[in-house]
């Protein structure tokens, strides 16, 4: 890999993407769609939220009006690239009866290769859990072609949002690499542009190509001030030293109870978390019994269902449910995986109906447990 860092316009963003456009990658960026900064598939820098924030605190997003032309001035929405490589409803298997009665199965279809231009560093960190969940045992069907054709482009954080903890969590706001080009975009006064910086050798080749300029070392001061200035504005912090203890410690915790009273079990958190990777299966079959698939759909711990096992649910109450989802996030995780589940995203935050806060919770949970202790 031998590219030094370079500057771009909006214009070299363009290029960025007629140049993965090119390679044979379907493009994915962030758009926006339903009042919410999305990933959806994009041509040009015309399809990307320009001019446009978003404010997020617990239980509330709302996207408002930059004063400015920035591409990726929003923090993160609710997708991630967890939709596109470990996507819901994907066959699986499939087949069909032929005519003389026997049944032949057929391989699902290939995906093509994908290019993600806008993942956030958590969301790279992200992706690199589910590699670890899908890839490090047995490879998964679905998620691996898709992951071995993917191309990255990460744009690194400058203005956190209300709910970030990244910096906690030590996968923000800069990406250290597992990236092809990252990004960081600077709106100044005088000039708006780009730091692009390779971080493979495809990407050191897609950048070669986009004709942009010699990064000089003011630019990259510029960036690094105002990336270390992101780590220091964070929304949300955790104390993670010592916390999976302190959590397997709380399990009997009253502030489980307290937690199952204003949790709905409605599973968006789950849905939104760019790690959780929990699915069921389902069988279909035609009317006429000529063709069958079988489903991969998302599941969530919060399903009652999601525990049924010999003729009852082993997780029936919300209070066991949530407790379940937190120990495993920041504590069993580390058991399963060596590392938590836990990215510091804040979608979980963010899009709870009712604002229940992971970071409040965990601290909340150790911190009662320290007491017990003392006591
Ligand atoms: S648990 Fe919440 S903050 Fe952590 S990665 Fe999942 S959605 Fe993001
Ligand atoms: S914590 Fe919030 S988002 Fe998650 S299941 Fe409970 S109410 Fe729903």
């Amino acid at each position: 890999m031998t590219s030094a860092p370079v500057i771009l316009d909006r214009g070299g963003i363009d290029a960025l993407i007629e140049a993965l456009r090119a390679r044979g990658h379907t493009v994915v960026g962030p758009v926006v769609r339903a009042g919410a900064v999305v990933f959806g598939e994009i041509s040009s820098t015309d399809d990307l939220p320009v001019g446009i924030t978003d404010d997020q605190e617990a239980g509330t997003y709302r996207l408002a009006s930059r004063d400015d032309e920035a591409l990726f001035g929003y923090v993160v929405g609710p997708s991630s690239a967890k939709p596109f490589l470990h996507p819901s409803g994907v066959s699986v298997w499939e087949g069909e009866r032929t005519a003389d009665g026997s049944f032949v199965t057929r391989a699902p279809e290939e995906p093509a290769p994908m290019a993600i231009l806008g993942l956030r560093p958590c969301d790279l960190a992200a992706m690199t859990i589910q590699d670890h969940v899908f890839l490090g045992g047995p490879r998964d069907g679905v998620y691996g072609p898709r992951r071995e054709g993917l191309f990255t482009v990460v744009v690194n954080c400058i203005e956190p949002g209300g709910t970030c903890f990244c910096a906690s969590m030590n996968t923000g706001p800069r990406a250290t690499g597992g990236f092809d080009i990252a990004i960081t975009e600077v709106v100044a006064a005088n000039r708006h542009w780009f730091l692009a910086e390779a971080g493979s050798d495809d990407g050191a080749d897609v950048l070669s190509g986009l004709g942009g300029s010699d990064a000089s070392e003011d630019h990259l001061a510029i960036v690094d001030r105002l990336l270390g200035e992101a780590a220091g504005q964070m929304g949300r912090t955790l104390v993670t030293e010592g916390l999976p203890e302190l959590l397997k410690a709380s399990l009997e915790s009253s502030r489980w109870d307290e937690i199952a009273e204003r949790c709905m079990a409605c599973a968006n958190c789950t849905l939104v978390c760019p790690t959780c990777f929990c699915a069921t299966v389902e069988d279909e079959t035609d009317l006429a019994g000529l063709e069958a698939r079988r489903v991969r759909r998302w599941d969530s711990c919060f399903n009652e269902e999601f525990s049924y096992i010999h003729g009852g649910a082993l997780r029936p109450s919300t209070y066991a449910r949530y407790r379940q989802w937190l120990t495993h996030k920041l504590a069993t995780w580390v058991d399963q995986f060596g590392e938590m589940g836990c990215v510091g995203c804040g979608r979980c935050i963010t899009w709870c109906p009712v604002g229940i806060d992971i970071t409040a919770e965990a601290t909340a949970l150790a911190a009662d447990r320290k007491e017990a202790a003392h006591v």
